[in-house]
Protein backbone atom coordinates (compact mmCIF):
# COMPACT_ATOMS: atom_id res chain seq x y z
CA UNK A 1 0.00 0.00 0.00
CA UNK A 2 1.31 3.23 -0.87
CA UNK A 3 0.67 6.58 0.98
CA UNK A 4 0.67 9.33 -2.05
CA UNK A 5 -0.15 13.25 -1.08
CA UNK A 6 -1.47 15.99 -3.56
CA UNK A 7 -0.83 20.07 -3.36
CA UNK A 8 -2.11 23.10 -5.84
CA UNK A 9 0.32 25.17 -6.58
CA UNK A 10 0.46 28.97 -8.07
CA UNK A 11 -2.24 30.53 -9.83
CA UNK A 12 -5.71 29.08 -9.08
CA UNK A 13 -7.44 27.47 -12.28
CA UNK A 14 -11.01 26.29 -12.89
CA UNK A 15 -10.93 22.76 -12.71
CA UNK A 16 -7.86 22.04 -9.96
CA UNK A 17 -10.80 20.39 -7.85
CA UNK A 18 -11.29 18.21 -10.10
CA UNK A 19 -8.14 16.68 -10.27
CA UNK A 20 -7.42 16.86 -6.58
CA UNK A 21 -11.20 14.57 -6.65
CA UNK A 22 -9.76 12.55 -9.39
CA UNK A 23 -6.23 12.16 -8.03
CA UNK A 24 -7.60 11.11 -4.61
CA UNK A 25 -10.50 8.52 -5.88
CA UNK A 26 -8.22 6.87 -8.12
CA UNK A 27 -5.67 6.47 -5.46
CA UNK A 28 -8.37 5.20 -3.36
CA UNK A 29 -9.40 2.64 -5.61
CA UNK A 30 -6.03 1.62 -6.12
CA UNK A 31 -6.39 0.30 -1.91
CA UNK A 32 -3.41 3.78 -1.49
CA UNK A 33 -3.71 6.21 1.90
CA UNK A 34 -3.95 9.45 0.31
CA UNK A 35 -3.26 12.92 1.60
CA UNK A 36 -3.70 16.48 1.36
CA UNK A 37 -1.31 19.00 1.62
CA UNK A 38 -2.85 22.99 2.48
CA UNK A 39 -1.40 25.94 0.96
CA UNK A 40 0.84 24.52 -2.20
CA UNK A 41 4.80 24.41 -1.05
CA UNK A 42 4.14 26.29 2.33
CA UNK A 43 2.23 23.59 3.54
CA UNK A 44 4.84 21.08 2.48
CA UNK A 45 7.24 22.92 4.61
CA UNK A 46 4.98 23.66 7.66
CA UNK A 47 3.43 20.09 7.64
CA UNK A 48 0.16 20.93 7.07
CA UNK A 49 -1.15 17.88 5.09
CA UNK A 50 -4.35 15.70 5.97
CA UNK A 51 -5.56 12.41 5.09
CA UNK A 52 -8.63 12.77 2.46
CA UNK A 53 -10.96 9.50 1.88
CA UNK A 54 -13.42 9.82 -1.11
CA UNK A 55 -16.28 11.73 0.96
CA UNK A 56 -13.49 14.43 1.44
CA UNK A 57 -13.38 15.55 -2.16
CA UNK A 58 -17.31 15.29 -2.75
CA UNK A 59 -19.40 18.18 -3.95
CA UNK A 60 -16.07 19.77 -5.48
CA UNK A 61 -16.09 19.14 -8.86
CA UNK A 62 -18.36 21.64 -10.17
CA UNK A 63 -16.27 24.31 -8.13
CA UNK A 64 -13.63 26.73 -9.36
CA UNK A 65 -10.77 27.46 -7.21
CA UNK A 66 -9.24 24.98 -4.61
CA UNK A 67 -10.21 23.70 -1.71
CA UNK A 68 -6.84 22.78 -0.74
CA UNK A 69 -5.70 26.49 -1.49
CA UNK A 70 -2.77 27.87 -2.94
CA UNK A 71 -0.09 29.65 -2.22
CA UNK A 72 3.16 31.38 -3.25
CA UNK A 73 6.55 30.54 -0.77
CA UNK A 74 9.52 31.91 -1.47
CA UNK A 75 11.42 29.59 0.79
CA UNK A 76 10.70 26.50 -1.36
CA UNK A 77 12.58 28.15 -4.11
CA UNK A 78 15.98 27.41 -1.46
CA UNK A 79 17.03 23.94 -1.12
CA UNK A 80 17.24 24.24 2.53
CA UNK A 81 13.61 24.94 1.83
CA UNK A 82 12.49 21.73 -0.35
CA UNK A 83 15.10 19.36 2.08
CA UNK A 84 12.54 20.61 4.68
CA UNK A 85 9.68 19.61 3.06
CA UNK A 86 11.23 16.39 2.39
CA UNK A 87 11.53 15.51 6.08
CA UNK A 88 8.04 16.69 6.57
CA UNK A 89 6.78 13.99 4.05
CA UNK A 90 9.08 11.31 5.07
CA UNK A 91 8.26 11.77 8.35
CA UNK A 92 4.22 11.11 7.19
CA UNK A 93 5.66 7.79 5.76
CA UNK A 94 4.22 9.42 1.87
CA UNK A 95 5.97 7.73 -0.68
CA UNK A 96 4.68 10.21 -3.28
CA UNK A 97 3.44 13.26 -4.38
CA UNK A 98 1.20 15.20 -7.38
CA UNK A 99 1.62 18.75 -8.02
CA UNK A 100 -0.87 20.47 -9.62
CA UNK A 101 0.03 23.56 -10.84
CA UNK A 102 1.48 25.85 -13.36
CA UNK A 103 4.94 26.81 -14.88
CA UNK A 104 6.57 27.97 -11.76
CA UNK A 105 5.34 25.20 -9.51
CA UNK A 106 6.72 22.54 -12.07
CA UNK A 107 9.84 24.13 -11.92
CA UNK A 108 9.64 23.38 -7.83
CA UNK A 109 8.17 19.98 -8.43
CA UNK A 110 11.43 19.15 -11.16
CA UNK A 111 13.68 20.57 -8.25
CA UNK A 112 11.84 18.77 -5.62
CA UNK A 113 12.57 15.30 -7.88
CA UNK A 114 16.34 16.11 -8.69
CA UNK A 115 16.78 15.77 -4.71
CA UNK A 116 15.04 12.42 -5.14
CA UNK A 117 11.54 12.73 -4.03
CA UNK A 118 9.53 10.57 -6.12
CA UNK A 119 6.85 13.72 -8.12
CA UNK A 120 4.48 14.01 -10.64
CA UNK A 121 2.90 17.27 -11.93
CA UNK A 122 -0.74 17.81 -13.14
CA UNK A 123 -0.52 20.57 -15.78
CA UNK A 124 -2.68 23.25 -14.36
CA UNK A 125 -2.54 27.60 -15.99
CA UNK A 126 -4.69 28.96 -17.33
CA UNK A 127 -2.31 30.96 -19.33
CA UNK A 128 -1.39 27.30 -21.04
CA UNK A 129 2.04 28.28 -21.55
CA UNK A 130 3.42 24.56 -20.16
CA UNK A 131 5.17 22.66 -22.60
CA UNK A 132 4.37 18.79 -22.65
CA UNK A 133 1.01 19.53 -23.07
CA UNK A 134 -1.20 20.81 -25.45
CA UNK A 135 -3.91 21.86 -22.88
CA UNK A 136 -3.79 22.60 -18.98
CA UNK A 137 -6.83 22.52 -16.72
CA UNK A 138 -8.51 25.58 -16.28
CA UNK A 139 -7.77 27.47 -19.87
CA UNK A 140 -11.13 26.14 -21.60
CA UNK A 141 -13.14 28.01 -18.73
CA UNK A 142 -11.20 30.97 -19.12
CA UNK A 143 -11.80 31.40 -22.51
CA UNK A 144 -15.20 30.40 -22.48
CA UNK A 145 -15.59 33.38 -20.04
CA UNK A 146 -13.42 36.08 -22.04
CA UNK A 147 -15.47 35.07 -24.93
CA UNK A 148 -18.48 36.03 -23.07
CA UNK A 149 -17.55 39.31 -22.18
CA UNK A 150 -16.44 39.70 -25.36
CA UNK A 151 -20.02 38.82 -27.28
CA UNK A 152 -21.16 41.11 -24.19
CA UNK A 153 -19.41 44.19 -25.63
CA UNK A 154 -20.04 43.06 -29.07
CA UNK A 155 -23.65 44.45 -28.33
CA UNK A 156 -22.91 47.54 -26.52
CA UNK A 157 -19.98 48.36 -29.33
CA UNK A 158 -22.73 47.67 -32.05
CA UNK A 159 -25.42 50.52 -30.40
CA UNK A 160 -23.17 52.95 -29.68
CA UNK A 161 -20.38 52.85 -32.89
CA UNK A 162 -17.46 52.17 -30.71
CA UNK A 163 -14.21 50.05 -31.06
CA UNK A 164 -13.62 48.02 -27.81
CA UNK A 165 -10.29 47.00 -26.40
CA UNK A 166 -10.35 43.95 -24.63
CA UNK A 167 -7.82 42.75 -22.52
CA UNK A 168 -7.13 39.20 -21.38
CA UNK A 169 -4.75 36.71 -19.33
CA UNK A 170 -1.53 35.61 -20.54
CA UNK A 171 1.65 37.07 -19.50
CA UNK A 172 3.73 35.11 -21.95
CA UNK A 173 1.44 33.09 -23.88
CA UNK A 174 -1.23 34.26 -26.55
CA UNK A 175 -3.22 31.35 -26.04
CA UNK A 176 -6.44 33.02 -24.76
CA UNK A 177 -6.30 35.93 -26.76
CA UNK A 178 -5.64 33.94 -29.65
CA UNK A 179 -8.50 31.79 -29.11
CA UNK A 180 -11.29 34.33 -27.78
CA UNK A 181 -10.21 36.69 -30.50
CA UNK A 182 -10.92 33.97 -33.40
CA UNK A 183 -14.11 32.83 -30.97
CA UNK A 184 -15.18 36.17 -31.00
CA UNK A 185 -14.71 37.93 -34.12
CA UNK A 186 -12.11 40.27 -32.90
CA UNK A 187 -11.09 42.89 -35.67
CA UNK A 188 -7.56 42.48 -34.62
CA UNK A 189 -5.36 40.46 -31.72
CA UNK A 190 -2.62 41.78 -30.25
CA UNK A 191 -0.15 38.35 -28.36
CA UNK A 192 2.92 38.82 -26.71
CA UNK A 193 4.73 36.56 -29.20
CA UNK A 194 3.67 38.60 -32.31
CA UNK A 195 5.56 42.20 -32.44
CA UNK A 196 3.01 44.56 -33.78
CA UNK A 197 3.17 47.87 -35.10
CA UNK A 198 0.18 50.25 -33.12
CA UNK A 199 -0.34 51.88 -36.71
CA UNK A 200 -1.71 48.64 -38.34
CA UNK A 201 -4.19 48.39 -35.65
CA UNK A 202 -5.25 51.80 -36.39
CA UNK A 203 -5.50 51.32 -39.87
CA UNK A 204 -7.40 48.10 -39.16
CA UNK A 205 -9.91 50.08 -37.29
CA UNK A 206 -10.44 52.72 -39.72
CA UNK A 207 -11.09 50.35 -42.64
CA UNK A 208 -13.70 48.55 -40.48
CA UNK A 209 -15.03 52.21 -39.57
CA UNK A 210 -14.65 52.54 -43.74
CA UNK A 211 -17.07 49.36 -44.37
CA UNK A 212 -19.33 50.66 -42.28
CA UNK A 213 -19.52 48.08 -39.21
CA UNK A 214 -21.12 49.07 -36.21
CA UNK A 215 -18.70 47.83 -33.99
CA UNK A 216 -14.51 47.00 -33.92
CA UNK A 217 -13.38 44.60 -31.14
CA UNK A 218 -9.60 44.30 -30.48
CA UNK A 219 -8.06 41.67 -28.01
CA UNK A 220 -5.09 42.28 -26.56
CA UNK A 221 -3.25 39.96 -24.39
CA UNK A 222 -1.60 40.86 -21.26
CA UNK A 223 2.06 40.22 -21.91
CA UNK A 224 1.48 42.07 -25.41
CA UNK A 225 4.41 44.77 -25.58
CA UNK A 226 1.05 47.34 -26.56
CA UNK A 227 -1.54 45.79 -23.60
CA UNK A 228 -4.78 47.88 -23.18
CA UNK A 229 -3.40 50.82 -21.34
CA UNK A 230 -0.56 51.50 -23.95
CA UNK A 231 -2.46 50.60 -26.86
CA UNK A 232 -4.97 53.40 -25.15
CA UNK A 233 -2.31 55.73 -24.89
CA UNK A 234 -1.45 55.20 -28.71
CA UNK A 235 -5.01 55.84 -29.88
CA UNK A 236 -5.82 59.17 -27.73
CA UNK A 237 -2.88 60.71 -29.30
CA UNK A 238 -4.15 59.75 -32.98
CA UNK A 239 -7.55 59.89 -32.22
CA UNK A 240 -9.15 61.86 -34.93
CA UNK A 241 -8.22 59.25 -37.38
CA UNK A 242 -10.07 56.69 -35.95
CA UNK A 243 -13.44 56.39 -36.78
CA UNK A 244 -14.59 54.85 -33.96
CA UNK A 245 -14.84 55.74 -29.97
CA UNK A 246 -12.19 53.82 -27.68
CA UNK A 247 -12.86 52.01 -24.52
CA UNK A 248 -11.10 49.78 -23.18
CA UNK A 249 -12.04 46.93 -20.49
CA UNK A 250 -9.45 44.84 -18.47
CA UNK A 251 -10.98 41.08 -17.65
CA UNK A 252 -8.58 40.31 -15.11
CA UNK A 253 -9.33 37.98 -12.66
CA UNK A 254 -12.78 37.11 -13.18
CA UNK A 255 -11.26 34.72 -16.09
CA UNK A 256 -9.84 32.32 -13.19
CA UNK A 257 -13.06 32.78 -10.96
CA UNK A 258 -15.15 30.38 -12.72
CA UNK A 259 -16.99 26.94 -12.62
CA UNK A 260 -14.92 24.74 -14.73
CA UNK A 261 -16.71 23.82 -17.27
CA UNK A 262 -17.34 19.99 -19.52
CA UNK A 263 -13.92 20.15 -20.94
CA UNK A 264 -12.24 21.40 -17.65
CA UNK A 265 -13.54 18.87 -15.71
CA UNK A 266 -13.09 16.21 -18.14
CA UNK A 267 -9.30 17.12 -18.64
CA UNK A 268 -8.53 17.07 -14.82
CA UNK A 269 -10.38 13.73 -14.37
CA UNK A 270 -7.93 12.16 -17.14
CA UNK A 271 -4.92 14.02 -15.44
CA UNK A 272 -5.90 12.97 -12.13
CA UNK A 273 -5.79 9.09 -12.98
CA UNK A 274 -2.56 9.88 -15.32
CA UNK A 275 -0.67 10.65 -12.10
CA UNK A 276 -1.90 7.92 -10.29
CA UNK A 277 -1.34 5.49 -13.13
CA UNK A 278 2.01 6.96 -13.21
CA UNK A 279 3.38 6.44 -9.82
CA UNK A 280 1.86 2.63 -10.08
CA UNK A 281 4.05 2.53 -13.04
CA UNK A 282 7.17 3.40 -10.76
CA UNK A 283 7.45 6.47 -13.26
CA UNK A 284 8.37 9.87 -11.63
CA UNK A 285 9.50 13.16 -12.26
CA UNK A 286 7.17 13.58 -15.05
CA UNK A 287 4.69 16.14 -15.98
CA UNK A 288 1.05 14.61 -17.10
CA UNK A 289 -0.52 16.58 -20.21
CA UNK A 290 -2.41 15.51 -22.77
CA UNK A 291 -0.91 15.02 -26.51
CA UNK A 292 -3.05 14.18 -29.56
CA UNK A 293 -5.67 13.39 -27.66
CA UNK A 294 -4.11 10.60 -24.97
CA UNK A 295 -2.44 11.34 -21.90
CA UNK A 296 0.97 11.73 -22.01
CA UNK A 297 3.98 11.86 -19.64
CA UNK A 298 7.02 14.22 -20.01
CA UNK A 299 10.14 14.47 -17.97
CA UNK A 300 9.89 17.54 -16.10
CA UNK A 301 13.53 18.54 -16.87
CA UNK A 302 12.47 18.63 -20.29
CA UNK A 303 9.49 21.44 -19.94
CA UNK A 304 11.33 23.51 -17.13
CA UNK A 305 11.76 26.53 -18.39
CA UNK A 306 10.57 25.94 -21.89
CA UNK A 307 8.62 28.34 -24.16
CA UNK A 308 5.37 26.97 -25.36
CA UNK A 309 4.68 28.17 -29.22
CA UNK A 310 1.68 29.66 -30.43
CA UNK A 311 -0.15 27.98 -33.31
CA UNK A 312 0.77 29.64 -36.66
CA UNK A 313 -1.85 28.04 -38.68
CA UNK A 314 -4.45 29.82 -35.42
CA UNK A 315 -2.38 33.04 -36.42
CA UNK A 316 -2.81 33.07 -39.99
CA UNK A 317 -6.56 31.71 -39.47
CA UNK A 318 -7.13 34.96 -37.64
CA UNK A 319 -5.53 37.29 -40.19
CA UNK A 320 -8.08 36.06 -42.35
CA UNK A 321 -11.20 35.93 -40.74
CA UNK A 322 -10.66 39.66 -39.57
P1 LIG B 1 2.57 29.04 -11.33
O1 LIG B 1 2.83 27.63 -10.92
O2 LIG B 1 1.12 29.33 -11.49
O3 LIG B 1 3.43 29.45 -12.53
P2 LIG B 1 4.35 30.63 -9.55
O4 LIG B 1 5.31 30.98 -10.63
O5 LIG B 1 3.93 31.70 -8.61
O6 LIG B 1 2.98 30.00 -10.10
O7 LIG B 1 4.99 29.45 -8.68
C1 LIG B 1 4.31 28.88 -7.59
C2 LIG B 1 5.29 28.42 -6.54
O8 LIG B 1 6.17 27.43 -7.09
C3 LIG B 1 6.22 29.51 -6.00
O9 LIG B 1 5.63 30.28 -4.99
C4 LIG B 1 7.37 28.68 -5.45
O10 LIG B 1 7.05 28.13 -4.20
C5 LIG B 1 7.45 27.55 -6.48
N1 LIG B 1 8.46 27.91 -7.48
C6 LIG B 1 8.34 28.78 -8.52
N2 LIG B 1 9.50 28.93 -9.18
C7 LIG B 1 10.39 28.13 -8.54
C8 LIG B 1 11.79 27.86 -8.71
N3 LIG B 1 12.50 28.43 -9.69
N4 LIG B 1 12.37 27.02 -7.83
C9 LIG B 1 11.67 26.43 -6.84
N5 LIG B 1 10.37 26.66 -6.61
C10 LIG B 1 9.73 27.50 -7.44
Amino acid sequence: MKRVAVLTSGGDAPGMNAAIRSVVRCGVSKGWDMYGVRKGYAGLISGNIQQLGTRDVGGILNKGGTILGSARCEEFKTEEGRLKAIRGLSQMGIDALVVIGGNGSQTGSYLLSELGFPVVGIASTIDNDLTGTEMTIGVDTALNIALEAIDRLKVTASSHQRAFLIEVMGRKCGYIALMAGIAGGAEYILLPEVETDPEEVAESLRLAYEHGKAHAIIVVAEGAKYNAEALTNYFEKHKDRLGFKIRATILGHVQRGGDPGAFDRILASRFGNGAIEAIDRGEFGVLVGLNKGKITTTPLKDIVGGTKQISQEMVELARKLD
